[in-house]
């Protein structure tokens, strides 16, 4: 080496490690003829390396520009240190450090590589439904602990054999220190259960599964974050069986099909779509359905959508080779309750559902969900996050205190603040079991753990029966910041987007709780991080029956009724009466009118369901936002104008009336008007409506920013048509990306306004 020897140490951290990283930085350096070392440590990657300048420049150069798929970097940090007497460069021992802030990989698909050899009859993990590498393979739902190492994940139990462990000791193999790396002579295998039969192993019980699936039965499926239930989607009876079982009634049930190839077969795509899909996250995607198909019509009834993945684990790729166009993969549960993931469990809960249990014997330690997208004007959209993208963090403007923020009632995440990251957790589910409550718990506990936060201050809602409002009431010793539904909505559009200061935030969903005493849902608020003012909010009405009025649409519509034409709209010649007996819609409007089990609502969710009932869509759902999808799916492509619409000012604040549209609706369903027609001129009428109004916010105040959130915003042509709007009358618009525009991604907006909350109370 030249005499201008020198040395750096570089500190690189973000999601470097059980990524092949310090392979490839041994590699790297390598190259180079650089000398030194590299390890992993609590934070991240430390590498110290000699050599000549001009190769240490290019080698950090390198370090980014060439970093592992998997590799996520945030930071790196270079300075010059005294060369010391090295002559080689090692990977060395990871190191335990102070204040561990190490990022985790999230469970991702089998790599090209290892799907090549898992294919191919001469290699020797050919058929072996857990090959894996240091690109590809679980990873947070096999860990326990940080540093990522192998006894700290549910390998623990598999002893190598020699071969698995000297592609582990070699930095040059691509299986280089892979925790989970395995082969069928030392690794985990499946076995099939089948009540009254003998059990099957390995391959064998690969092939009985595929010959059980091709007969129509059900058979659950231990997958990579939990037990999916299995059942050929091509056949109708087997998945009328299914949906009975499972007592799920319309919700639509995913689909796995092979390859691009077959889903064309089924559904339409288009570039964008199969960039996600095939993407190394492989979520589920809504794929609109080509017509006609062969997938069974209970697959996902009255709805125009399929929600299509392509297989992301290699025991996947083994039973699809079969010759499925498709399975139908649903989570493994009854109903509502968490996907079983344990095995005991599993033979318990799903026993009376499935036929066969296709187990194996690597266990998941938390349970991770498969996550949903939508993609729309290219932009992907999140429904439900949770595998592929969990747990890497949302990254915030700036340093925020540690915060454990308990989310929302249904479709619950958790958030923990830490520095300038937000740790959305994985889909958690409806906490209205015990269950759910259970995961809830672990999955708090799991994180803390994991990301080592602990956290100073507690964040809920401000439902007093919501249990995770009771759990961080429970939690004994934090202040706790109870944030308010909608509040934390826009803060959560804020936070994604890096906003600071005030926004117009417009917070639309079926329910939050308002401090009011009225359930809150059409929400217009002057908003910043740690406060809000109520700026308009759509007119209050009756919700019969309460949580009734959320199971049966046509409550609504009769209370938007009532409301419009008080008794006068019994005469009303509209066909939704006719569907109406006189007497359960007179109950309603007294119940309304008394004020008994009729809670007020300013829900705009509640509007599209009203309207969709008024319409005759339907009288009651099945899931929440049921009627609301079907409003959009039936919507007319061409121009119907609109209806008329406005707001009075009460109490510096804006009421915005109802009164004018149901009006206006009732006037076409008289006149013979298509559902189709009326559904196009409700959706521009609320993108003409907002714009307006927000634009008289913004010559009051001068804010042009903003912010959208809440579930109604999975309506994708509501949410489009409206952006396009507000940005053609000059504001800048912010949506979410990378949390669910739903409650789903409330927890986020949770822990960043109940830190500023908390600031400025300080
Ligand atoms: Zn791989
Ligand atoms: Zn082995
Ligand atoms: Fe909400």
């Amino acid at each position: 080496m030249s005499e201008a020897l020198t040395a750096k140490r570089v500190r690189v951290c973000g999601i470097v490690q059980g990524v092949g990283f310090r392979p490839f930085i041994f590699q790297l350096a390598e190259e180079r003829h650089l000398h030194g070392h590299v390890a992993n440590t609590s934070s991240g990657v430390d590498i110290h390396v000699e050599g000549e300048p001009s190769q240490i420049e290019a080698f950090i150069d390198a370090i980014s520009a060439q970093a592992p798929p998997l590799a996520q970097i945030t930071t790196i940090e270079s300075r010059r240190v005294a060369p010391g007497p090295c002559s080689e460069f090692k990977i060395i021992p990871s190191r335990q450090e102070e204040g561990r802030s190490t990022l985790i990989s999230p469970d991702v698909s089998i790599c090209a590589d290892c799907l090549n050899e898992l294919r191919d009859p001469q290699d020797r993990r050919f058929g072996y439904p857990f090959i894996n590498c240091t690109n590809c393979g679980p990873r947070y739902t096999i860990i326990d602990d940080v540093p990522y190492d192998r006894p700290k994940t549910s390998m623990r139990h598999f002893r190598m054999c020699p071969a698995c462990q000297t592609e582990y000791d070699n930095p040059r193999d691509r299986r280089f220190h892979a925790q989970p790396n395995a082969c069928d002579d030392c690794g985990p295998h499946v076995a099939l259960e089948v009540p009254g039969g003998d059990v099957r192993q390995g391959a064998e019980a690969v092939t009985a599964t595929a010959r059980l699936l091709a007969d129509g039965k059900i058979v659950a499926i231990k997958g990579l974050g939990g037990y999916h239930l299995a059942v050929d989607a091509t056949n109708d009876a087997a998945v009328a069986r299914l949906r009975r079982r499972k007592q799920r009634e319309e919700k639509p049930l995913a689909l796995m099909a092979p390859d691009l190839e077959t889903i064309r077969t089924f559904a339409h795509l288009d570039a964008d779509e199969v960039e996600v899909l095939a993407s190394p996250q492989r979520p589920i995607v809504l794929l609109r359905k080509r017509r006609p198909n062969t997938i069974a019509p209970a697959v996902s009834p009255r709805n125009a959508w399929f929600g299509v993945m392509l297989p992301y684990a290699p025991l996947h790729y083994v039973l699809l080779a079969h010759g499925f166009t498709a399975l139908v993969m649903t989570s493994g549960n009854l109903s509502e309750e968490p996907i079983a993931i344990a095995n005991g469990d599993a033979r318990e809960r799903l026993a009376p559902i499935a036929d066969a249990l296709l187990v194996h014997d690597r266990e998941i330690l938390l349970r991770c969900d498969d996550s949903i997208v939508r993609k729309t004007d290219g932009v992907t959209r999140f429904l439900r996050r949770a595998r592929g993208f969990v747990p890497v963090p949302v990254f915030l403007r700036r340093r925020q205190p540690s915060v454990l923020a308990c989310g929302a009632e249904l479709k619950n995440t958790v958030c923990l603040l830490k520095e300038n990251r937000a740790f959305v957790s994985q889909h958690i589910g409806d906490l209205e079991n015990l269950a759910t409550y259970a995961f809830f718990q672990a999955t708090i506990d799991h994180l803390q753990r994991i990301l080592d936060i602990t956290p100073e201050i507690l964040a809920c809602d401000m439902h007093p029966d919501y249990l995770s409002t009771r759990y961080a009431r429970e939690r004994d010793g934090l202040p706790l910041v109870q944030v308010q539904h909608h509040h934390a909505h826009v803060v959560s559009t804020m936070a994604e987007n890096h906003l600071e200061g005030q926004v117009i935030g417009l917070a639309f969903d079926g329910t939050g709780y308002g401090p009011d005493g009225t359930v809150w849902g059409g929400e217009v608020l002057i908003a910043e991080a740690g406060a809000y003012e109520r700026a308009a909010y759509l007119t209050p009405v009756p919700m019969p029956g309460s949580a009734a009025a959320i199971k049966e649409p046509w409550r609504m519509a009769v209370s938007y009724l009532a409301h419009t034409f008080d008794d006068r709209f019994y005469d009303l010649d509209i066909p939704f009466l006719a569907t109406v007996e006189r007497r359960r819609a007179e109950v309603l409007v007294t119940m309304g009118r008394q004020g008994l089990n009729a809670p007020l609502t300013s829900s705009l969710g509640r509007l599209f369901d009203g309207i969709a009932a008024l319409i005759g869509l339907r009288h009651q759902v099945a899931f929440e936002g049921q009627a609301a999808m079907e409003l959009e799916m039936t919507i007319a492509a061409e121009d119907a104008g609109l209806y008329d619409y406005g707001w009075k000012t009460v109490d510096a604040s804006r009421r915005i009336e109802i009164a004018p549209i149901i009006e206006g609706v009732v006037a076409d369903l008289a006149r013979g008007v298509s559902g189709a027609r009326i559904s196009r001129r409700f959706h521009a009428t609320l993108s003409a409506l907002f714009t307006a109004l927000c634009d008289e916010l913004r010559s009051q105040t001068g804010i042009d920013r903003v912010a959208l959130s809440g579930g109604v915003f999975q309506n994708a042509v509501f949410s489009t048509e409206l952006a396009r709007r507000l940005e053609q009358s000059g504001f800048r618009v912010y949506t979410q990306r990378l949390v669910p525009a739903n409650d789903g991604g409330l927890s986020l907006g949770q822990a960043v306004a109940a830190a500023a909350i908390w600031s400025r109370q300080a």
